[in-house]
């Protein structure tokens, strides 16, 4: 059985092609999320992937920020129920999830079987989400992609003091101009957005076995900053930005199965 999961977020598209609920055939991913071409022009590279045409699947679910305005799927769920079942099949066991996207930071928190049995979200301020890395990368004309072995550099941490994104970048830039290292400033940025996400994922209580997902999960110099803070292991698989489109064709299996 072929299902689609489609992940429409706030600033990315993501597609995951699953065969019987377990075995991921292809995935895809475009920048640009809801009310942009990233949904069809992530599909469309799928397709192109896959070598199959869309007649083959058959169950296709919609999650994400977007999810209300998809017209092309059997249904939609919520992006919490997608990323929880996304991470558990890859960890299985999984307690806590922390997802920090584009926009907003989760902490999805686990019963033993599974089940979603509480979250906490950040979803007011781009400190502690990648909106805050975007900028900062924007302002040190780097890609967020490079921020990870900048950081890996660095010898001594930059400060940041501001909470607010706003502040911070005015911070940053101050700092530059006065000659902070580039990888400690990165590396400040990164602890950053660690702490303000340590301080929600408290407030959700966290239970190994913890993991991240969402595209800052790609970033080693968070990761192990939110893993000092928590003082707690934190896995981490290369399809961590995926699991809510995971999650949604596994739930397409599921109803077709039950
Ligand atoms: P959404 O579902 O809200 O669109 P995603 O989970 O797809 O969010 O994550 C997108 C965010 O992840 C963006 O802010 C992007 O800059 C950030 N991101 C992507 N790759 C990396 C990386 N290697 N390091 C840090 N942040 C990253």
């Amino acid at each position: 059985m072929i299902t689609l999961g489609i992940d429409i977020g706030s600033t990315t598209s993501k597609c995951v092609l699953m065969k019987d609920g377990q075995e991921i055939i292809a995935s895809s991913l475009r920048v640009g999320g809801l009310g942009t071409e990233g949904p069809a022009e992530a599909l469309a590279e799928l397709w192109e992937k896959a070598g199959i045409t869309a007649d083959k699947v058959d169950r296709t679910i919609v999650t994400g920020y977007g999810r209300n305005k998809y017209e092309g799927a059997d249904g939609e769920v919520s992006e919490l129920t997608c990323h929880a079942l996304g991470g558990r099949l890859i960890f299985p066991g999984l307690r806590t999830l922390i997802d920090i996207g584009g926009q907003d930071a989760k902490i999805i928190s686990l019963s033993e079987s599974g089940r979603m049995s509480n979250f906490v979200m950040n979803d007011k301020c781009a400190a502690g989400t990648g909106r805050f890395l975007d900028v900062m990368a924007n302002i040190l004309r780097m890609d967020v992609d490079e921020l990870d072995e900048c950081a890996s550099k660095s010898v001594k941490p930059a400060s940041i003091s501001s909470t607010c994104t706003v502040f911070a970048e005015s911070e940053v830039i101050s700092q530059l101009a006065n000659g902070v290292e580039r990888p400690d400033l990165v590396a400040g940025i990164c602890e950053s957005v660690a702490s303000r996400v340590s301080a929600l994922a408290r407030r959700a209580g966290v239970v190994p076995k913890v993991c991240m997902s969402g595209g800052v999960a790609k970033n080693g110099a968070v990761r192990r900053a939110l893993a000092k803070s928590l003082g707690t292991d934190i896995d981490f698989d290369p399809m961590a930005q995926y699991f809510g489109a995971i999650g949604a064709a596994l739930y397409a299996y599921r109803q077709l199965t039950k």
